[in-house]
């Protein structure tokens, strides 16, 4: 049965649901919420857009939606780089930007108990005025815990924390048929059936709209130090990695980069790197709780990086310095997309593999012809790879690009890696997953997807297709 179109009676019947204010169906915010943040989008605004505030509500729409087969779409804050959060079906978009509130900041137990709608910054904030620390730090502060959750969201600070998965202990959900369900709780450990919580995360609003969230809290570290050390080659900076775990140094994250992607966000930020002269650069954050402690540290780090011929170390002189430093990393990807057409990639890899899938991928570039641009997380194996146009027909990039993506997807596979480490796949990877990941796992997937949804109405069209889109 094909999916059927937004009436004007079905606007109706949402409308009583949540509020006729809740509810629209054109205008300047139908053209916003028709993207995410994906490198060259095309838009595919929703039919309607709705904006409930509980999850009572959340499960009368997707009743209706599934009784009258229309797509439904759950969206964040839109800041997804693959198009997971966009209505590609038409349809609903369900926007969780209403239910955005912290409930509960648990001291005793150590937990968080937030709406999905919650953005990071505003977590952040909450947690610290109780003493309290969310350590996680998936690059983008304007992003929504839901979003998080459901890409199973990295960022810099994976080598030392881990990724989103590891901080969540209970969700509520409305899977698509209409029911609210509770997994996991306010406790770390649990053997009693089986684990809906780690299902649903990393699972991309394919199979239920997350509506809750337990989060596990930490305290926060006394001291931070950023080093940033220039090396005349990639090779060279990346082999370091393993010898620095090797000596029991846990930093809270490792970053390589090239000297191409520190050019771009130096203009683009209007500042200057030290060092930007270099090839390659490692920039290694480091936590403790004396200056004692990160001074003798910081030094370990020093000299096993000189030993794999660093040139120099720079140590940011004040808390200001640090920030700026830090900040020109998370400015890299706007910075390349400012500078021409873009495609993301975020191939993840072991660790022990990244300078290996780097030299290929270089090869990959010259027979493309096609510059691409690397760095990335070096502690944690993920490597995020722009292959850009500049100075090039934007047609012809455009053409050439799914076979460029196509090589770099089979190289990482052949080195044991996955498609993508923490963006997703959306719509825009999903065709590239049979690569990396075996045919029955896939079928299982789908097998358990229709379990969930069994007329395919949540998020049709990411990770993977049923056939019957
Ligand atoms: C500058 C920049 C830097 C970034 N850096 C990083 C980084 O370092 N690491 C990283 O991992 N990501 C990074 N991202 C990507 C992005 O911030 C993450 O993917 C984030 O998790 C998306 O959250 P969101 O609220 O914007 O979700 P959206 O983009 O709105 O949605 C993302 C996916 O989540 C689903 N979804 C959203 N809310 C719910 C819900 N309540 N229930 C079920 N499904 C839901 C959507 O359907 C979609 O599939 C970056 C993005 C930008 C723009």
């Amino acid at each position: 049965m094909p999916y059927s179109k937004v009436t004007e009676e079905l606007i109706q019947k949402l409308k009583e649901i949540i509020g006729e204010g809740n509810v629209s169906t054109g205008g300047e915010e139908k053209v916003r919420l028709a993207c995410d943040e994906m490198p060259n989008p095309k838009p595919h605004p929703p039919e309607v857009i709705v904006k409930p505030e509980n999850a009572v509500s959340i499960a009368k729409v997707l009743r209706l939606a599934n009784e009258k087969r229309i797509p439904v779409t759950p969206r964040g804050a839109g800041t997804g780089l693959c198009g997971g959060c966009v209505s590609i079906k038409g349809g609903i978009l369900l926007s969780l930007e209403r239910m955005n509130r912290i409930l509960e900041i648990d001291e005793e137990n150590f937990v968080t108990v937030v709406e999905p709608g919650v953005v990071l910054a505003d977590l952040f904030k909450a947690v610290e005025e109780h003493g309290l620390y969310y350590p996680l730090y998936p690059g983008e502060k304007a992003a929504t815990i839901g979003g998080n959750i459901a890409t199973n969201a990295g960022g810099m600070r994976a080598v030392k924390y881990g990724v989103t998965r590891n901080f969540v202990l209970g969700l509520e959900a409305v899977v698509p048929t209409g029911e609210i369900i509770q997994t996991g709780g306010k406790f770390v450990k649990c053997s009693t059936g089986y684990d809906l919580t780690q299902l649903i995360i990393g699972s991309e609003g394919t199979l239920a709209v997350v509506t809750k969230i337990i989060l596990k809290l930490s305290t926060a570290p006394k001291r931070r130090e950023v080093l940033f050390i220039p090396f005349s080659n990639l090779g060279d900076a990346i082999r370091t990695v393993p010898d620095i775990l090797r000596h029991k140094i846990l930093p809270v994250g490792i970053e390589f980069m090239e000297r191409d992607v520190i050019e771009i966000v130096e203009r683009y930020m209007d500042m200057s790197i030290p060092y930007h002269e270099h090839e390659a650069f490692l920039m290694i954050i480091l936590e403790g709780e004396t200056e004692a402690e990160i001074y003798q540290v910081s030094k370990q780090v020093e000299g096993i990086c000189q030993k794999h011929g660093a040139i120099d170390t720079f140590v940011p002189a004040s808390e200001k310095a640090k920030r700026q430093l830090i900040e020109a990393r998370e400015k890299f990807y706007p910075a390349l997309k400012s500078f021409g057409p873009t495609d993301i990639v975020d191939v993840v890899v072991p660790r022990s593999k990244i300078a290996e899938f780097i030299e290929r991928v270089k090869v990959i570039s010259q027979k493309q012809k096609m510059p691409v641009v690397a760095y990335g997380h070096a502690g944690d194996g993920n490597v995020h790879l722009h292959p850009v146009g500049k100075d090039m027909d934007k047609d012809e990039w455009e053409a050439k690009l799914p076979e460029v993506l196509k090589d770099i997807y089979q190289v990482g596979a052949s080195l044991g890696g996955m498609i993508s480490g923490e963006h997703g796949l959306g719509f825009v990877k999903k065709n590239y997953l049979p690569i990396a990941m075996d045919q029955n796992l896939i079928e299982l997937m789908k097998r358990m997807k229709k379990a969930f949804d069994p007329n395919n109405i949540m998020n049709p069209g990411k990770v993977f297709d049923l056939g019957y889109e």
